[in-house]
């Protein structure tokens, strides 16, 4: 029998591209929110794809509601990649602010329209089409393809890709991609990490009657520390000499996506937001309690330590008595270098697809990449998008980046496992 070569794998992969964008559709009007409900109905439909298609799978994890599904194509030998998805989407939230229904799946001249399309439910279907093309090819493959489609990322991933992680399903694989939403023409090399920390002000009670002449206001203390916690984001990263140039152009295109002039510098520095904030019983009790939390992400190379010492030097400088916090510690930032196979091979055929110049870069955000580059698994994300309707309202994305991506999948599998 003859294999098909990489060339008409490509020409497969284009001339199937209605089925890839009908698989969009048909994932979008399967709701799969998180936190609501369960996602079975959505786990059964990818299960019955795979079945179909002939693909090995398997469900694991730790959750029923919330299980991951593992696949693998190929040999046991040679070069290992991971595909990695996310099968939940955010809530659809308030329908009056949609112009469709949000499950509807509607495909238009130029795009499908629904919750889930660019988050990242068109990049879970190109993922499972290029799977698809390689298996009904009969392709050669000189290594394999796992798939780790996972139903709890929107909700903090407890039963997700961390999980897969933690039980060996990651063991052994040279590289992992991630096809949540980005511009077409940029790889996402690296995220933030992240921590929480709670701030916690100890007062006196009193009569509110006697505010300002007895009693110790907990809130106020707290409000001394919150004012000069924005310096926090005067720490910077620690880039080294060879990500100069995915740092200079992430702050740029982060720049242009946020539209907020100077914003691009949230990828060299840290971020801090005061989000949650409680305290006092009622107007007429000087409060003895004040409780604030703050999200704080930090760039490449910064550890929580840099983080422990500005907050004490803020604390005392405030000169306020009875402030305790506690750290409750995420991850650090995490990146792949942008000469590993992975971030050169996809890079290489969006290039050559798209027509433009496509460009390794940080993201300001944290992600299930870290799962696998902690791991050691040099890990990018690279996913069809239309990055404005995210986690927003009449959220869609473009058929031409739907049908890019299932090329762009296929021929960067193509070349990662030997088929020419
Ligand atoms: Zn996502």
């Amino acid at each position: 029998m003859t294999h098909p070569t990489r060339e008409q794998l490509h020409q497969m992969a284009q001339e199937k591209s209605g089925e890839l964008v009908q698989l969009v559709s048909e994932l979008i009007q399967i709701p799969s929110e998180n936190p609501t409900g369960s996602q079975r109905p959505v786990v059964d439909f990818v299960e019955n794809y795979l079945k179909a298609a002939g693909i090995p799978y398997e469900e694991t994890g730790n959750n029923p509601e919330f299980p991951c599904i593992v696949a693998k194509l190929g040999s046991d030998e040679g070069f290992s990649v991971i595909l990695n998805g996310h099968l939940d989407v955010v809530p659809a939230g308030d329908r009056s602010q949609w112009d469709f229904d949000p499950f509807c799946g509607t495909v238009t001249d130029k795009q499908i329209l629904g919750r889930g399309t660019s988050d990242m439910k068109a990049g879970v279907a190109g993922l499972l089409f290029a799977m698809k093309i390689l298996k009904e090819s009969g392709a050669e493959l000189r290594g394999n393809i796992r798939l780790h489609l996972v139903s709890d990322e929107e909700s903090g991933g407890e039963y997700g890709s961390t999980w897969l992680c933690e039980h060996g399903y990651a063991e052994k694989a040279d590289a992992c991609l991630i096809a949540e939403p980005t511009s077409s023409n940029d790889i996402e090399i690296g995220q933030k990490g992240g921590l929480h920390i709670v701030l916690k002000a100890a007062g006196k009670s009193a009569h509110g009657s006697l505010g300002g002449f007895k009693g110790d206001n907990a809130i106020l203390k707290m409000a001394k520390v919150l004012d000069k916690l924005p310096r926090l984001t005067t720490i910077e990263g620690h880039f080294k000499d060879s990500q100069r140039h995915a740092l200079e152009n992430s702050i740029r295109s982060t720049e242009e996506k946020v539209g907020e002039p100077g914003s691009g510098e949230v990828i060299r520095h840290v971020s801090a937001n005061v989000g949650l904030i409680s305290g006092g019983t009622r107007p007429n009790m000087v409060p003895d309690y004040c409780e604030a939390t703050v999200d704080v992400r930090l760039p490449i190379g910064v550890d929580h330590q840099e983080i422990v010492d500005m907050l004490d030097s803020i604390i005392a400088e405030c000169g306020v008595e009875g402030i305790t916090y506690d750290l409750h510690w995420k991850s650090e930032g995490n990146y792949t270098d942008e000469d590993a196979v992975i971030v050169q091979t996809v890079k290489k055929n969006a290039e050559a697809v798209w027509g433009l110049e496509v460009i390794p870069a940080y993201q300001w955000a944290s992600s299930d990449a870290r799962a696998y580059r902690a791991q050691g698994i040099p890990t990018i994300q690279y996913g069809p998008a239309n990055t404005e309707g995210i986690h927003s309202y009449n959220e869609n994305v473009d058929i031409e980046d739907v049908v890019n991506a299932g090329q762009i999948y296929v021929l960067s599998l193509c070349d990662m496992l030997g088929v020419e």
